[in-house]
């Protein structure tokens, strides 16, 4: 947590986990990552000093948990929030890479995250000391369905008061118990919301929807102000009252690695919107920042590597 900022608090709210990835001679090689914490990082690239971006969530006491807010704040990403858990431990995946291609195997079950809104009056406090939210589906299905309640009611009320919250609906039906309770509660997070910011592919698969404008049409409907629909190469769609406005993707020759596309495109796009309040050059903007992130590996780019873009 730092104090005395001029220009905003941000605060994200989910799971960061431990990442093993393959590394030469069978050996694996650890990371920290997670949908809401890697937007964290490219808002914390992207945002001037006088932002603070802090992370919400629960770790546990172990070393582990330990290495990871220590990541956090040398990132220099506030973990004052955090609350630890006697005796749990963070979350852990492992991507694993046969003939070209990835597939992730995931122990969070029991992860300390899933804790992250069982105490009410923390996650009161951290949003209430807020400027603007941030969290995803993937926040919500992790937590029990009381504490999802608990944690959209914080968010109401901040959306109340005139405070943006924004919300990556990141789809992940395995993740839910059903397709139903899915649904359900992505719609509760785009009431929650003032800003979303759904990948076409997912929706179009998961709730059918048949083009960019049904999925606005349909945020618009739970009660988000604005929707920003990102399609991959084919750029993102900002849905602003009644306009629909495409902002075209950046061309990349080569596509190294797409882990973390959506994730820094939101982290960008907010911290551009946060200074300029102007939707389609900060599309421009995170559409740069994406494509330069997929040229590299793994989820997490350093901030040298993205400050050539202005
Ligand atoms: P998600 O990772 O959430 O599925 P997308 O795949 O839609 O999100 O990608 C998010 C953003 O990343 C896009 O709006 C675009 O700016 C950029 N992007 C993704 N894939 C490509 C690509 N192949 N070429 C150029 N830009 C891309």
């Amino acid at each position: 947590m730092q104090e005395a900022v001029l220009g905003g608090r941000f605060l994200s709210i989910g799971e960061c986990m431990v990442e093993l990835s393959q590394a030469k001679d069978g050996h694996l090689r650890k990371g920290f990552a997670g949908d809401t914490f890697n937007t964290a990082w490219y808002a914390r690239a992207c945002l001037p000093t006088d932002w603070s971006i802090d992370y919400f969530t629960a770790l546990g006491d172990d070393a582990m948990s330990d290495e990871m807010a220590t990541f956090m704040g040398n990132a220099g990403i506030g973990t004052g929030y955090i609350r630890r858990l006697r005796g749990k431990t963070p979350g852990l995946y492992m991507i694993n890479l046969k003939d070209g291609e990835r597939s992730f195997s995931y122990w969070r079950d029991s992860s300390a995250a899933r804790q992250l809104a069982a105490d009410g009056d923390v996650l009161r406090t951290a949003i209430e000391a807020s400027d603007v939210l941030y969290f995803s589906g993937i926040t919500l299905a992790v937590l029990p369905r009381e504490d999802a309640y608990t944690l959209l009611a914080e968010l109401r009320r901040a959306k109340a008061i005139g405070k943006i919250v924004a919300f990556d609906p990141n789809l992940r039906p395995r993740l839910w118990s059903s397709l139903d309770a899915m649904h359900a509660m992505i719609a509760e997070g785009g009431r929650a919301s003032t800003l979303a910011l759904p990948s076409f592919d997912d929706e179009a698969a998961h709730f059918g929807d048949d083009s960019i404008s049904s999925t606005i049409r349909r945020y618009r409907q739970y009660g988000t102000t604005m929707v920003v629909v990102k399609n991959g190469p084919d750029g993102a769609t900002i849905g602003e009252g009644s306009d629909e406005t495409l902002v075209p993707a950046v061309k990349v020759e080569k596509v190294i690695d797409t882990t973390s596309a959506g994730d820094s495109f939101n982290g960008a796009f907010l911290a551009h919107y946060l200074q300029h309040h102007d939707a389609l050059a900060a599309a421009a903007f995170a559409a740069e920042i994406a494509a330069k992130v997929i040229q590299e590996h793994g989820a997490l780019v350093s901030p040298e590597k993205l400050k050539s873009i202005q």
